[in-house]
């Protein structure tokens, strides 16, 4: 069983979606915790939002697929208007498999983007997504707080992706 993400990047902020997109990507399974927001988080920080909106007017269809509860899963997805499946026991394919019917992409242009081996990335190589690992949140915290302008700098160059 392949275990290995296909990209390792240092955050979300940090992957090249311009270039995923020239090379035929177009759609984009995210996980919630630890990826794009800490566990304790309930709604999508400003941040996220932004990363979102942009992604969407670059034309990437977007879900998430996350192994939380239906209540965790659904508040938080409210509040960017996002298709979202819930208890995916990742890495069992089943709730990435829903996911891609939601998208309505092939696997192979698809990238799944979590911070777990053995849930996100071996989920996406079962089905043979193009596989992204993130650090975890959580552990990161502190790191980022120090490199916020940097990752506000990140953000500000995401806007010509349009
Ligand atoms: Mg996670």
């Amino acid at each position: 069983m392949k275990i290995y993400p296909k990209h390792y990047y240092p955050s979300i902020y940090h992957i090249p979606y311009n270039q995923l997109y020239a090379e035929g990507f177009r759609g984009i399974v995210f996980d919630i915790d630890n990826t794009l927001v800490p566990y304790d988080r309930k709604e999508p920080t400003g941040e996220v939002e932004k990363l979102i909106t942009l992604l969407r007017k670059k034309g990437f269809a977007i879900v998430l697929v996350s192994n939380n509860t239906k209540r965790r899963v659904r508040l938080f997805a409210r509040g960017i208007r996002i298709r979202s499946v819930f208890s995916a026991v990742k890495p069992l394919p089943f709730g990435v498999r829903k996911g891609l019917t939601i998208l309505g992409t092939e696997p192979e242009k698809t990238l799944i983007i979590g911070d777990q081996l053995f849930t996100d990335v071996i989920a996406g190589n079962l089905l043979g997504l193009c596989t992204i690992l993130v650090p975890p949140i959580q552990e990161k915290e502190a790191f980022y707080t120090k490199i916020k302008r940097g990752l506000e700098k990140k953000l500000l160059e995401y806007a010509d992706i349009k």
